[in-house]
């Protein structure tokens, strides 16, 4: 076995913010600490900086600035784009994925329980919504249709942009939670059919508690914050404007060379997915094998639970995630595995790895060579494998 090495392999979790983002960042945290509703030069200082970002946010997604309001992060932008189109809908049926994150899906949840509809779209084997199911599911009701443009813990990549036509045939606005698309492909609003779209900038090299909702020019949407008149009378509450500049230059940098780096990281991801898959028994692989982030591994391994894993990986110094997303107060597995139709014992057993900007050959090397004894000392204490 080779020498314990500190691996991160967490990036769809969250990223190191990029030290030419902090730099940016650093200034508006003292001397630059001015509150853009103010009237003089240091708040003018601020309030530039803010359009500064939101410049860039826009540029790197095909937008107009104006079509861009910063938020506190993916989970408030998707809370926004669901509520927000309620709040001004004329009807009370909302068409989403099974497989959303639970910023999607809990708000829609929310609705649900106020007397809303929600139809949860199917997803096939490999975790992709079939547009034939969205035009089946739109009513004359429908005010919106959500679905994420790449799953967090599978990586699959959806149709978007067919989804997208089909709801706009009916005459119905498109959300789409790009929260992990951002950085890893490239992401305009007028190829994906988005009036509504969420990124978070810690999920590509900027700081967490900044993120945007994008709102094509002339959508149906109610305010969600109330409060002073910042970014234009639309999201209230004083901009975070060290977070808005870091997401700003993040953007930007993380959309520079975005061919080259997921090219980078789908090498390693093929092979650690052809390593794990050959070198580990009764092991697959969960998601789209070809329509997927170029920085996801999802695995499944039957006869194990995917906490054990992390913990003897985490002791070896790797910090990877598990598919089965349980939390303290239930052990349900994970909603988008068993919506791919994994059996529950099998989606307990589900590793996720997501590489990132330093992540290196060597790290790879590394995962490969000391996984198949993790999974072969918990497969020999595991009971379920008796029962096999
Ligand atoms: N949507 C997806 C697909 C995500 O992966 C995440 C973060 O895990 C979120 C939304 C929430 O974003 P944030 O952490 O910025 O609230």
């Amino acid at each position: 076995m080779e020498r314990r090495r500190s691996v991160y392999m967490d990036y769809a979790a969250t990223t190191p913010v990029r030290p030419e983002v902090l730099e940016a960042m650093a200034p508006y945290f003292s001397e630059r600490f001015g509150n853009p509703s103010s009237l003089y030069a240091l708040a003018r200082e601020a309030k530039e900086a803010v359009e500064e970002a939101r410049g860039r946010a826009a540029a790197a997604i095909g937008a107009d600035p104006g079509e861009v309001f910063f938020t506190a992060g993916g989970t408030e932008a998707d809370n926004w784009a669901i509520k927000g189109t309620a709040l001004r809908g004329k009807g009370n049926h909302i068409v989403t994925s099974a497989i959303e994150h639970h910023a999607v899906i809990h708000p829609c949840r929310a609705l649900d329980r106020q007397g809303y509809r929600v139809t949860y779209l199917p997803v096939d084997e490999f975790g992709r919504v079939d547009p034939a199911d969205a035009e089946d599911a739109i009513a004359d009701e429908t005010i919106l249709v959500s679905v994420m443009a790449a799953n967090n813990e599978i990586g699959t990549i959806q149709p978007i942009r067919a989804i997208a036509d089909i709801a706009h045939d009916h005459g119905v606005p498109f959300h789409t939670d790009a929260v992990q698309a951002i950085g890893a492909y490239p992401v305009d609003v007028d190829d994906m059919g988005a009036d509504l779209l969420a990124l978070s900038a810690h999920k590509f090299g900027g700081p967490k508690g900044a993120g945007a909702l994008y709102i094509r020019r002339g959508t149906r949407i109610g305010t969600f914050m109330d409060g002073g008149a910042q970014e234009r009378g639309r999201r209230a509450g004083t901009e975070n404007v060290p977070g808005i500049v870091g997401l700003g230059r993040a953007i930007e940098v993380a959309t520079a060379d975005i061919e080259g780096h997921s090219r980078r990281l789908a090498a390693m991801r093929d092979r650690l997915i052809r390593g794990i898959l050959d070198d580990i028994p009764d092991t697959r692989l969960n998601g789209h094998p070809v329509e997927r982030l170029a920085n996801n591994v999802s695995v499944a391994f039957r006869y194990v639970e995917g906490e054990s894993i992390l913990l003897l990986l985490d002791a070896l110094g790797i910090a990877a995630s598990t598919g089965s997303a349980c939390t303290s107060a239930s052990l349900e597995p994970s909603h988008v595995l068993t919506a791919c139709g994994l059996p529950h014992e099998e989606a307990h057993g589900s590793l996720r790895l997501t590489l990132g900007s330093r992540n290196t050959e060597e790290d790879v090397d590394y995962v490969l060579s000391v996984l198949p004894g993790v999974i072969g000392r918990l497969r020999d204490i595991s009971p379920l494998r008796g029962e096999a």
